[in-house]
């Protein structure tokens, strides 16, 4: 019988700024998982249960590591403890990934937006490294909302690792166009989602038609509030949300991603 959980070692540690990290750990076989979806992990406690919590997996399901990108939140049961890792520490990982934020319940189309805010990044980072994305869509867009700056974590590795990776750089040069932007400090793009794409600032930026139901499909991960504007303005446009594993629509959303 598959057990429910499996110990994985820390191999390497990220911390971006006061409030975000990343971290590695070793893969288990076994696990199987669909770009973009999300798994139970959590840590040992003495004389009680451990401390379990949902995270999006980073990492691709062709990569031979588990990777995630965290939020520290002051005083959180998890995370509190969670920032502390150091490389060589257990981490425990569940056996069951699931989650809604798949490119298979979407529809074919022209082109594709991941539109995550902080944390809301880390599915798609799986997403940017699968090369069926680039299979399925034209160009692939990544937009990420932060507060400040220096909440834009992996920039670095979006703008310069990813275009020379050795297998999916020519892919990522030529489909992928990241969009940060910033809402609380200046920076070269300023502004929320809904107010990028409803003045028609963001396509015109990257050089692209309007987004169209027709020819577009979108996959949001992110604040709750990100979340009701952006689906209310999909809404609006046409687009039908793919609401049941399995079928297939013009976006999808995952829902459980938990930030008030
Ligand atoms: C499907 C799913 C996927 C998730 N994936 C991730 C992930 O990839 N990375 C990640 O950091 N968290 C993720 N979370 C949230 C995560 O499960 C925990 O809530 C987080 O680790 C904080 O745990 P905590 O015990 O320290 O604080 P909690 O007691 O769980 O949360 C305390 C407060 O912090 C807020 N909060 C929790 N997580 C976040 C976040 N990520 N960003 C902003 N505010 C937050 C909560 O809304 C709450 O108000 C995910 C949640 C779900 C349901």
């Amino acid at each position: 019988m598959q057990k429910k959980f499996n110990p994985e070692k820390v191999i390497d540690v990220v911390h971006w700024n006061d409030s975000l990290f990343s971290f590695k750990t070793t893969r288990s076989q076994g696990l199987r998982f669909r770009n973009g979806e999300y798994i139970i992990i959590g840590l040992a406690q003495e004389n009680t249960r451990p401390i379990l919590r949902a995270y999006s997996l980073a990492s691709a399901n062709h990569e031979d590591y588990l990777e995630f990108f965290s939020i520290k939140v002051e005083g959180g049961a998890f995370t509190s403890k969670l920032q502390h890792l150091a490389i060589g520490d257990e981490v425990i990982i569940g056996s069951k990934p699931t989650g809604t934020l798949v490119i298979d319940d979407l529809r074919d189309g022209r082109n594709l937006f991941l539109i995550g805010t902080g944390t809301g990044l880390a599915p798609f980072l799986s997403i940017i490294k699968d090369p069926e994305t680039y299979q399925r869509f034209d160009k692939v867009i990544l937009f990420h909302g932060v507060r400040y700056v220096n909440e834009l974590a992996y920039h670095k590795i979006i703008t310069t690792d990813l275009p020379h990776h050795e297998y999916l750089g020519e892919m990522i040069t030529e489909q992928l166009i990241y969009y940060p932007s910033v809402t609380r400090e200046s920076y070269k793009n300023e502004g929320r989602i809904t107010d990028l794409i409803k003045t028609g600032k963001l396509c015109l930026d990257i050089g692209i038609p309007d987004l169209d139901p027709e020819f577009d499909r979108v996959m949001l991960c992110g604040s709750p509030a990100m979340l009701k504007d952006t689906c209310a303005m999909l809404d609006e446009r046409g687009f039908q949300e793919s609401r049941k594993k399995g079928v297939q629509g013009d976006y999808v959303v995952e829902r459980a991603f938990v930030e008030k």
